[in-house]
């Protein structure tokens, strides 16, 4: 299923790779086995890299075989793995209890590391690609660290490149749309204070629990009456707490926390705002304090500039076929650290099909299951893509021999 005839005989060596940093997974800023086994493959081929950006990242550079078009491309690669304890039954499973390659970022290192190996072995293009191993995907701002580390400034990118496995669509599929792809992530948290007091005379405190109850019923107000029905957003409270088990004491404090979901920064500087105003005028209206004590922007919604969109919809249709690739996929309402890279430079982030007819394969489980593994038969697809991207964006110039 490959263009590359050289790319389809790596599949094997791929698949060792792959199991091996399935077996020995690390968490974020802790990727020190994928890290050195990059590092040892990339000096092995003579590939010049950066270590040590963020702490486990590397950046690699590859020349082509001509550089006149000072042109640049990234492309990029997770290497984190997840707090899971595995149960995917598979004889390569984590041999580190408790973490676990749970969202196949093992095969997104050996996608990148396979399409160094092709790109530096080739050089079959026009400018320069620089590969980008990634750590802390996870929640855990291993792209904006390595941003403010200098990854721009050191290794310039006209455009960005970035794939996810995606148990949900078969293999020989892929997903992707233009503008939002992925949401934000952010967090808050609140703390309601009043005055406690004995269960049977509320009249003598200021009871934090109807105002908490209450507030949870106005923020949900925020999505269904303060945002057009067209801007997609999500606000939850996923957390509650209050009292101390004791049936008559009604407690001081109640404190509650959730997620928002939102796809431009418009509706998530607007919701952060309206929580904010929300919990003042709730608080005063129950006679408690509310207050907002933390709002986090976790993770940045991922959003795919129109150009460089249509331009790996059309390689990936050059490469699976125009039925097997829908350049106009429903928003995810999930977060992926690739977004703060297209914060700062054109790109586009797709979704490579690895699911199978039988729907208790582990490869159909879904991303953080304890039962999930990555699909090894789409590691030759992804890498073609990349090879691809690099050398349809840069071409070398026909008759330069
Ligand atoms: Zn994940
Ligand atoms: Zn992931």
């Amino acid at each position: 299923m490959t263009k590359r005839n050289s790319i389809a005989r790596m599949t094997e060596e791929m698949t060792a790779w792959r199991r091996e940093l399935h077996q020995n997974p690390g968490l974020a800023y802790e990727e020190t086995y994928a890290a050195s086994f990059v590092e040892k493959k990339l000096t092995e081929w003579g590939v010049s890299f950066k270590k040590g950006v963020a702490t486990t990242g590397i950046v690699a550079t590859i020349e082509g075989r001509e550089n006149t078009s000072a042109k640049a491309i990234g492309l990029r690669g997770d290497m984190d793995a997840l707090p899971i304890n595995e149960k995917s039954g598979q004889p390569w499973a984590s041999q580190k209890s408790g973490t676990m390659h749970a969202c196949g970022h093992d095969g997104h290192t050996t996608i990148l590391l396979a399409a160094a190996k092709y790109l530096s072995e080739t050089r079959n293009f026009n400018g320069k690609v620089h590969l980008v191993f990634q750590p802390a995907e996870e929640g855990a701002h291993g792209a904006d660290t390595m941003i403010s580390e200098g990854l721009f400034r050191d290794f310039p990118c006209d455009a960005m490149y970035g794939l996810h496995n995606w148990p949900f669509l078969p293999v020989g599929k892929a997903e992707l749309r233009a503008g939002p792809l992925l949401a934000a992530v952010d967090e808050f948290d609140i703390t309601i204070t009043g005055e406690g007091g004995h269960g049977a005379y509320p009249q003598s405190t200021k009871d934090p629990i109807p105002a908490g109850a209450a507030l949870v019923s106005a923020l949900q107000t925020i999505v269904s009456r303060n945002i057009a029905a067209v801007e997609p957003v999500v606000v939850s409270v996923t957390n509650f707490n209050a009292g101390t088990g004791a049936t008559n004491v009604i407690p001081d404090t109640a404190t509650l926390s959730g997620t928002v979901r939102t796809f431009s920064v418009k509706a998530q500087d607007f919701v952060e705002q309206r929580i904010r105003d929300i919990c003042d005028n709730l608080g005063a209206a129950y006679g408690v304090k509310a207050e907002m004590t933390r709002y986090f922007r976790n993770t940045k919604a991922t959003i795919n500039t129109p150009k460089e969109s249509d331009f790996a919809a059309q390689t990936l249709v050059n490469l699976l076929g125009a039925d097997n690739v829908n350049a106009d996929c429903d928003l995810c309402l999930g977060g992926e650290d690739f977004g703060a890279f297209l914060y700062e430079v054109p790109g586009a982030y797709i979704f490579l099909g690895q699911g199978t007819p039988d729907k208790k394969s582990p490869h159909n489980q879904t991303l953080h299951s304890p039962f999930y593994d990555f699909n090894d038969e789409i590691l030759p697809i992804a890498v073609d893509y990349f090879a691809e991207l690099v050398e349809t964006a840069m071409p070398v110039v026909k008759n330069a021999a």
